[in-house]
């Protein structure tokens, strides 16, 4: 999709944004009356009001949730019609394609170019993909003696909490209401403090398509408040949650306290990416690996943070991906060509400015970057930054940055690679490169992870299931397997009597 030669920020002052809640199809006010700010990162600019919803205004939307579910206007409509509402509903995501796009670059900072092509784009795709699969979806018959039928089929399980992070907000927010509403359930969405912006525009557009009221609504606020009442709320059946492990841990918390919800966790990630010796294009993997860490400001669950390299070619490594992060200039992001802008606010741009400090002060040696940039813009940008010399003890080897940090770590042995690979608490995903076909299997194998990649990375398809091992989640978004979290499957036996 090519990006419209606008002047982005003549159409940011156009643009109109409204902060309300989204609940039981209408815009309302927070029932509190409290409202927080929202500023951009690319200046420091505020942005605009949004409703601070606390446990009052998730009430009413479960509720809404819960009548909408029970009385059947959603959840009774057959597959086919559900599939209309939706596939009207990605049409409508496109037809708004540069307003989303405004929205997701100046509330967090990414590049307009991938705005339109990666967040607009693939939310699109993500809502036609679960439209156009839900009534190609069948059930079984178990092979039982003669003497029963068992149907086996997949519900909707009622409504689905979702809480999302502020990195691909709509994106995520998609690839957890695609499923869920093509199933047929309710959904309370609550989206980012950081990033509540298209998650609330979304809805607007949902209701447009033609979703009833109360079958999506979006309570926008903080975590500890909109969030906890969500996640404790004994009347949601389901919370699919996207953020940090740190988080996550709490969810479970927040079911084993209320009524046992089911949790799926998709969380944090410190990928290694590892090249081997006999990979003859070096400069690939170097280019690659700059590509697919610094996208997005590093911002990334699945960024390969960690690259690991084989100490005879890793002095020809590090000299070329140095020089691939300087393809990557922070540069206002509101501007066409901007391939680095800001990181979402200033919070995490002093957490990686204390990570870079960190690492030198551990004895790592950094190759390129390892400053702040565009200061008198008044928002928030980090260089692209790569240490040389890391080991998998330091702290920016073992911790989640989350900015556009890459940590260089050498190695003698195939069996060193994999162990320092594995010796991390996430495993969302792996890379490996080499020439060596037995080589990529046995290491693809040995990884654990919820993706491995080989000679690639960041290949990604809606068709294909997303999520982590170990501490990186449980649970995939993405590809049929995401029904499994928002459905229940249910038996029925049928006694047949002989004659
Ligand atoms: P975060 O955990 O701080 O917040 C995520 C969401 O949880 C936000 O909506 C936030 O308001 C809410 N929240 C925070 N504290 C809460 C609480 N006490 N109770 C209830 N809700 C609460 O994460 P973040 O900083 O927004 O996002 C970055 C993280 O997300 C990174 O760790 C990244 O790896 C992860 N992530 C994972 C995936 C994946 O698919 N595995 C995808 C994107 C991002």
């Amino acid at each position: 999709m090519p990006t419209p030669t606008h002047d982005w920020h003549a159409r940011a002052t156009e643009l109109s944004i409204d902060g309300r809640c989204f609940i039981d199809g209408k815009r309302v006010h927070a029932r509190s009356g409290a409202v927080f700010d929202n500023h951009s990162p690319i200046q420091g600019q505020w942005l605009a009001e949004i409703e601070r919803c606390g446990p009052a205004d998730v009430d009413a939307a479960v509720s809404a949730a819960r009548r909408a579910f029970e009385d059947g206007r959603w959840s009774h409509v057959s597959p086919m019609g559900r599939k209309r509402v939706l596939a009207r509903f990605a049409d409508l995501i496109r037809s708004h394609q540069e307003e989303l796009a405004l929205l997701e670059t100046l509330d967090m900072g990414k590049p307009i170019q991938y705005a339109l092509s990666v967040d607009v784009g693939g939310t699109a795709r993500c809502m036609q993909w679960y439209a156009e699969a839900i009534d190609k979806i069948y059930g079984e018959i178990a092979p039982t003696p003669r003497n029963g039928l068992a149907l086996i089929q997949r519900e909707p399980i009622g409504v689905v909490g979702c809480i999302v992070p502020w990195n691909y907000p709509m994106i995520m927010a998609a690839w957890k209401i695609a499923p869920a509403l093509a199933a047929g359930n309710s959904v309370v969405l609550k989206p980012s403090e950081k990033s509540p912006l298209t998650a609330l525009r979304l809805a607007d557009l949902a209701l447009e398509a033609g979703l009833p009221p109360g079958v999506l609504n979006v309570v926008p606020g903080f975590g500890a408040e909109a969030g906890e009442a969500l996640a404790l709320h004994n009347d949601v059946d389901v919370l699919g949650f996207t953020g940090s492990t740190r988080t996550g841990r709490r969810m479970l918390d927040y079911a084993s306290r209320s009524n046992l919800k089911h949790v799926y966790n998709e969380l944090g990630g410190k990928s290694a990416l590892i090249v081997f010796e006999d990979f003859a294009d070096l400069s690939r993997a170097a280019s690659t690996a700059a590509a697919s860490l610094f996208f997005n400001q590093g911002q990334s669950c699945n960024a390969p943070s960690r690259v690991l390299v084989h100490r005879s070619v890793a002095d020809a490594f590090i000299e070329q991906v140095a020089a691939e992060a300087a393809k990557y200039p922070p540069a206002d992001p509101l501007l066409a060509d901007t391939v680095m802008g800001a990181v979402v606010d200033e919070a995490q741009l002093n957490t990686v400015l204390g990570y870079i400090q960190q690492g030198q002060a551990e004895g790592a040696r950094c190759v390129a970057g390892g400053q702040r940039a565009r200061a008198e813009s008044g928002g928030f940008y980090v260089e692209p930054t790569v240490f040389d010399q890391v080991t998998n003890r330091m702290a920016i080897a073992r911790e989640e940055i989350f900015g556009p940090v890459m940590s260089v770590i050498r190695f003698a042995t195939e069996a060193e690679a994999i162990a320092i690979a594995n010796d991390s608490p996430y495993g969302l995903q792996a890379s490996v490169w080499t020439d060596n076909l037995n080589r990529a299997h046995r290491t693809a194998r040995a990884l654990r992870a919820g993706t491995v990649h080989v000679n690639q990375y960041d290949e990604d398809d809606i068709t294909v299931p997303f999520g982590g091992y170990k501490q990186s989640g449980n649970g995939r978004d993405k590809s049929l397997h995401a029904f499994d979290k928002v459905t229940e499957l249910k038996t029925t036996w049928i006694r047949v009597d002989e004659a």
